[in-house]
């Protein structure tokens, strides 16, 4: 393709991004296709003449969108807020269309020293101090795995250089709690700590924030056993229901103990850009490393999970191996970010948070997160005023946790009414939300702040879910009668 036959495909293209945008409210929100239907309708073998780009727009239509589960929909409501905002887009093609390499300094400068800045940016915009150096990872679940890199050679005083794990002379271990994202049992698995050496602390039964004192006593337990306590992961904002463990005082402990403390703020991070919300990771700055997504809750697009260490030095001397062919003159005076992270060629990632925050801006950025906790406040509202709902646990952020309970059904009866309303919602298309089930009874999480959702849509959902649920339970009631 040369440039001018880009020039007119791209246009095309971008309208087309444009279109989709702006009728995507006439999209069921859940894909409604059964596996295998989209492999089905391609064909099976690549074609060997090129095709014009109708043909392939005509096939993203036809084919693609109706494979797509429209998480920028006003009426998703699951998961968490995937949004991708259209300005970090043109960032992401940006990025694309430089096709620059990222494998040190010298292969593309600009890269490197945009993205130390707008990491520093939103160090600033989060309320962190100077303290904090950071980059940008493709995800949450590799900074965490990155973090547990970081703790793992701490505890063991730089065991990869000599037999690694295998020669530690007591096993390290690392704590968290139930409410953790999947992504920490992961990130402890590859590591080597064995799940053996995973401990989940007991939280608290409400609030499922950590309890520190049973950190403390498990810690002190392990080190009379024998085992050598490395990493703390803290949950700020946790997936189920938004939980926040106690970073202040969990931090006293694993200072103490020169413990590593990973505080995980993948959802969360966003409402970091708003003061009022910080409180919230009270005590921060006394962790060791700190990762959250701004392609979550803040907008920027996938893929762009910001990972922010104190002890830049240890941080590269665990992950950098520095071959001679991508040694130069000026090592000595600049970031090499293949030591800050896994893989060595990176993308221009920094572009799509740099023209997120210049064309949308902060103000307009941290005008929505508050549209959006003001929404979630209404709506947690109106469900605690209506006869036979409840909401679970505390909303903290922009999550509810909600469950009809209906007189007479309990136990295993309920959950199924439970399943049975959101599956019904969920395949009418109208709107999105995901169960959870948590101490073994299934509850709705209901997950504000797709760009779009006004009140409007939180209201319309609301009406939807009474009506369903409560349709639901008069037939569910005959038939169990
Ligand atoms: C979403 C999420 C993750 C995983 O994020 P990825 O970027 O998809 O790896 C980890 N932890 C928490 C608390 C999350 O909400």
């Amino acid at each position: 393709m040369t440039p001018e036959e880009f020039r007119d495909a791209g246009h095309r293209l971008i309208d087309w991004i444009a279109d989709y945008r702006i009728n995507i409210e006439q999209m069921p929100v859940r894909a409604q296709v059964s596996p295998g239907e989209i492999k089905n309708r391609l064909p099976e073998s690549p074609p060997e003449a090129p095709e014009t780009i109708d043909r392939l727009l005509q096939d993203l239509d036809e084919i693609v969108l109706p494979g797509i589960t429209q998480v920028q929909h006003p009426m998703h409501f699951g998961w968490f807020p995937s949004n991708a905002s259209l300005a970090s887009v043109l960032g992401d093609i940006a990025s694309s269309g430089l096709g620059t390499l990222g494998i040190s300094w010298e292969s593309c400068p600009a890269l490197t020293e945009v993205e130390q800045v707008v990491c520093d940016w939103m160090r600033q915009l989060t309320g962190l101090s100077e303290q904090w150096k950071g980059t940008i990872h493709d995800t949450a679940s590799t900074a965490c795995l990155t973090a547990l890199l970081l703790a793992r050679e701490q505890a063991s005083g730089y065991s990869q250089n000599e037999g690694g794990l295998q020669s530690v002379p007591r096993p390290l271990v690392v704590y968290t709690t139930e409410e953790a994202h999947s992504s920490v049992t992961k990130a402890t698995l590859l590591a080597g700590f064995g799940k053996q050496n995973l401990r989940l602390v007991e939280h608290e039964p409400t609030t499922r924030a950590m309890l520190p004192d049973a950190l403390k006593n498990s810690i002190e337990q392990d080190i009379a056993d024998d085992y050598q306590p490395a990493a703390v992961v803290a949950s700020v904002g946790s997936t189920g229901v938004t939980a926040f463990d106690p970073v202040a005082r969990i931090a006293e402990i694993t200072s103490q103990h020169k413990i590593w403390l990973h505080v995980d703020a993948a959802m969360a991070g966003s409402a970091m850009l708003l003061p009022e919300c910080r409180h919230l990771w009270e005590g921060i700055e006394a962790a060791d490393s700190i990762s959250w997504n701004p392609h979550k809750w803040m907008g920027t697009i996938l893929d762009c999970a910001l990972f922010y260490v104190k002890d830049s030095a240890h941080l590269i001397r665990v992950m950098s191996t520095n071959p001679s062919y991508l040694r130069s003159s000026v090592d000595r005076e600049v970031t090499q970010y293949r030591d800050w992270g896994i893989p060595l060629g990176r993308r221009f990632r920094a572009l799509k948070l740099w023209f997120h925050l210049r064309l949308d801006g902060p103000d307009a950025i941290r005008e929505r997160l508050r549209r959006d906790l003001d929404n979630a406040r209404w709506f947690a509202a109106e469900v605690e005023k209506t006869p036979d709902w409840r909401v679970l646990t505390p909303v903290n952020l922009q999550t509810v946790c909600i469950r009809h309970e209906p007189a007479g059904v309990e136990g295993e009866m309920l959950n199924a009414h439970t399943l049975a309303w959101v599956s019904e919602i969920n395949q009418s298309g109208k709107a999105f939300i995901s169960p959870a089930k948590i101490d073994g009874c299934w509850l709705v999480r209901v997950s504000i702040g797709v760009e779009t959702c006004d009140r409007e849509h939180v209201q319309c959902l609301w009406e939807l879910i009474k009506s369903t649920a409560s349709a639901g339970t008069d037939g569910f009631l005959m038939t169990n009668a």
